[in-house]
């Protein structure tokens, strides 16, 4: 088994971590060669795995160099397709090996090393440097890895959000991976929400609306930092069906699906956690007192 360290977040206690990867090979179809990628978060707390079902439709390119024979580059991709599953096609280069064309000696962990590559870099370049004369270039499609367990990026609801709200949350992170636009629609639906329901603002427009929470001065500075950056990233004012029709999907900036749920995070936190444990710590000293 192939084993190297990866840095992620974990999808389940959405903290950074560093961990082992190890991978279980499945079967090949028409599709690519399918295994399944595995890494248990290293955080005590959290403990637990995380499973990304990937899939890879190798492909080679031979990048002809002027005397290659015919003959010779059929072979040589004909012995690859059989030993790697690859579809002549395609490239980048990056790493290279060298190894010996004609006896294919050493090719056994020529197969390990481009199977870590692939695995690590999505793409491996090969050169068979014995006669000079031909490179070959491996590759994997891309957007072919998908997080089976957790389903999503679960994030914790507190139990003192409002059921709707939270809701539209979990719906948020469920889909954000597979569909970050229709995550961040769910999102802005939800922020707009709690705008209506704790700071009690509601005229219709998302944009405004946060900037009378902004500037009401109810927030501290940490939420409104969040809240402002989010109008910025998301680009709320130039995008009027962001603003005015909060449900709507529209095309988003890269990352500002997963930022919008930390804004919403953050203010669950403020609107509704805290005032109740307040409300709580009210009741037990009243009762004291
Ligand atoms: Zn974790």
């Amino acid at each position: 088994m192939d084993n190297f360290i990866k840095s992620m977040k974990c999808p389940h206690c959405q903290e950074n971590f560093s961990g082992d990867v190890s991978f279980e090979d499945l079967e090949k179809d028409k599709d690519g060669i399918w295994w399944l990628e595995k890494m248990r978060c290293s955080k005590s707390e959290c403990d637990r795995l995380i499973l990304i079902l990937c899939c890879s439709n190798l492909k080679i390119l031979l990048n002809s160099v002027d005397n290659v024979c015919q003959e010779r580059k059929d072979r040589i991709v004909e012995f690859l397709q059989e030993q790697e599953d690859v579809n002549p096609d395609f490239v980048d280069d990056r790493n290279q090996y060298d190894y010996d064309e004609e006896s294919l000696t050493g090719l056994e962990e020529y197969r390990k090393k481009i199977r870590n590559e692939i695995r690590q870099e999505g793409i491996v370049n090969i050169r068979y440097s014995n006669s000079g004369l031909l490179k070959a270039i491996l590759g994997k499609s891309e957007a072919n890895r998908v997080l089976v367990h957790p389903k999503a990026n679960r994030r914790y609801v507190p139990s003192e959000v409002p059921k709707d709200i939270a809701e539209d949350f979990k719906k948020a992170c469920l889909i954000l991976s597979d569909c970050p636009e229709g995550s961040a629609a769910m999102s802005r639906r939800c922020l707009q929400h709690i705008i209506h329901d704790y700071f009690e603002i509601n005229h219709g427009n998302l944009y405004k609306e946060i900037e009378d929470v902004l500037e009401g001065g109810q927030i501290p500075s940490h939420l409104s930092d969040l809240l402002n950056m989010l109008r910025k990233i998301g680009n709320y004012s130039a995008h009027p069906i962001k603003s005015e029709i909060t449900g709507q999907i529209v095309p988003v900036e890269e990352n500002e699906a997963e930022f919008c749920l930390d804004v919403i995070e953050g203010l669950f936190d403020f609107c509704y956690v805290l005032p109740m444990q307040n409300a709580k710590r009210l009741q037990a000293y009243g009762k004291k007192f």
